[in-house]
C-alpha cells in the first residue's frame, strides 16, 4: 500500500488542521465598562483617542466613557466624525488627530463604523512607512500600531473581536483590510451600553450576526471545530432572544445574550470569513447606503435558497441546533428549507424591510448591484456554492 502524500493528507478532513486567533483579552457583563481605565494603564496608555460617531455622543454614551478615564486622572481626544460606511477621507482626519495630538491608545466606541475606523487609525497614526492605499486586502499590514480597545454599543458586526475594518474606497465600493494585527488588544462588551438601541437597529445587527455565525459554519475554506462551536452557539442566543430586544430593549437578559452572540459569531466569522450574503449586501451598502445588517437581512434568504443544494447537510446541523420544528421529509434538502423558512419567519416578526423595493431601490439596479457584488473575491471564495454574475443578478431580482 503507497504511503500518502502530503498533498493527500493535507486535503483529507481528518487530519482537520487550522488556526484561530481572537482578541488576548476580554471584558464581558453588565457594567463591565468600569475596567476601562484599568485597562487603558494595563496596555500603558496616557493619551487616549476616542473614535466615534455623533450619534454615540447624541444618545449620550460618550459620558460614562469619559468619566470611566476621568475617575483615573486621564483625559481622552476624541474624534467624533465617523460616518456609517466610513470613507477614506474621515478614516485619514482621524489619523490626522491622533498624530497632532500624539495620542497613545485608541479607543473605538459605536457600532461597526466606528470600532473599524478606530482600528484603522490605530494601526496606521504611527511612525508608519504605510498610508491607507497601502493595506487593502489580506495580509498587507506590515506591522502592528497603537494600542486598541473596542467597546461595541451594537449587537452586530462583532468588529470588536475580528481583525477586518471595512471602509469605502472612491465613491461606492467597500473594500477590506484584513490582518492579524488589526485584532483590538481588548474589547469591552457592556450590555448596557446596548439598551437604547432602536428596535430596527436591533433587528437589522442582530440578523448581520446571524449572517456571520451561518457563513462561517458554512465557509468553504476555514471553518474548524471552533469556529463551528463558536457559530452555534451564537445561532442559538440570537435566534432566542431577538424578538425580545426588539420588542423589549430594556430587557438586560436579552441585550446581553444578543451582544455575547454576535461577539461570538465575531469569532467565528474572524477565522471563518463570511460569502456570498456579505458579497451581495456589500453594493446595498456602498451605492445606496443601505445599513450593513439590514443589507445582509434583505438578501438572506435568496442566498441561502440558492446554496441549499451545496449547503443542505450544513443547514441541516444548524436547524437540529437550534431545534427548528421538523415538519418535512426527512432528508437535508427538506432540513436545510425548514432552517431558511425559520429565520424568515423570525426577519418578519421583527420587522426586517423584506424586500430591496421597500428600501428605494429601482428594480433596474440589479445589474449594477450585481456587477459591484461580483468584485467582492474575497468574500465569493467563501460561499458553499460557486456564483457568478448570472446568479448574482438573479439573486437581487428575487430579493426585489
Ligand atoms: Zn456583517
Amino acid at each position: 500500500m503507497p504511503v500518502a502524500q502530503c498533498d493527500d493528507r493535507c486535503k483529507s478532513p481528518a487530519m482537520n488542521s487550522y488556526s484561530f486567533q481572537t482578541v488576548p483579552v476580554l471584558h464581558f457583563g453588565e457594567g463591565c465598562l468600569s475596567m476601562l481605565a484599568d485597562q487603558v494603564a494595563a496596555l500603558g496608555g496616557t493619551r487616549p483617542l476616542i473614535v466615534t460617531d455623533k450619534g454615540i455622543i447624541g444618545a449620550g454614551l460618550i459620558a460614562p466613557v469619559e468619566q470611566a478615564l476621568s475617575d483615573a486622572g486621564l483625559t481622552a481626544h476624541i474624534f467624533d466624525a465617523v460616518i456609517a460606511d466610513p470613507p477614506e477621507v474621515v478614516v485619514e482626519q482621524a489619523i490626522d488627530l491622533a498624530e497632532s495630538a500624539d495620542v497613545d491608545i485608541v479607543i473605538g466606541l459605536g457600532g461597526g463604523s466606528s470600532l473599524d475606523t478606530a482600528k484603522v487609525v490605530a494601526a496606521l497614526a504611527v511612525d508608519n512607512a504605510q498610508v491607507l492605499s497601502d493595506i487593502y486586502g489580506v495580509g498587507q499590514l506590515a506591522r502592528k500600531g497603537l494600542p486598541t480597545i473596542l467597546i461595541p454599543t451594537t449587537s452586530g458586526t462583532g468588529s470588536e473581536v475580528t481583525a477586518i475594518s471595512i471602509l469605502t474606497t472612491g465613491e461606492t465600493t467597500k473594500a477590506g483590510i484584513v490582518s492579524p494585527h488589526l485584532f483590538a488588544d481588548a474589547a469591552i462588551l457592556d450590555p448596557t451600553l446596548t439598551l437604547g438601541l432602536p428596535a430596527a437597529v436591533t433587528a437589522a445587527t442582530g440578523i448581520d450576526a446571524m449572517v456571520h455565525a451561518i457563513e462561517a459554519y458554512t465557509g468553504r475554506h476555514a471553518k474548524n471545530p471552533v469556529s463551528d462551536m463558536l457559530a452555534i452557539e451564537a445561532l442559538k442566543l440570537l435566534t432566542a432572544h431577538i424578538e425580545t430586544a426588539c420588542s423589549d430593549g430594556a430587557n438586560m437578559v436579552a441585550r446581553e445574550a444578543m451582544l455575547r452572540g454576535s461577539m461570538l459569531a465575531g469569532q467565528a466569522f474572524a477565522n471563518s470569513p463570511v460569502g456570498a450574503i456579505h458579497a451581495l449586501a456589500y453594493p446595498l451598502g456602498g451605492i445606496y447606503h443601505i445599513p450593513h445588517g439590514l443589507s445582509n437581512a434583505l438578501v438572506m434568504p435568496h442566498i441561502m435558497q440558492f446554496n441549499l443544494e451545496a449547503a443542505a447537510s450544513l443547514y441541516a446541523e444548524l436547524a437540529d441546533a437550534l431545534d427548528v420544528p421538523k415538519t418535512g421529509p426527512n432528508s437535508a434538502e427538506a432540513r436545510a428549507q425548514e432552517l431558511i423558512d425559520y429565520l424568515e419567519g423570525l426577519a418578519v416578526k421583527v420587522n426586517a424591510p423584506r424586500r430591496l423595493r421597500e428600501v428605494g431601490i429601482a428594480e433596474d439596479a440589479v445589474d449594477e448591484l450585481a456587477e459591484a457584488a461580483m468584485l467582492q473575491t474575497r468574500l465569493l471564495i467563501n460561499n458553499p456554492k460557486e456564483l457568478d454574475l448570472a446568479d448574482a443578478k438573479r439573486i437581487y431580482a428575487d430579493a426585489w
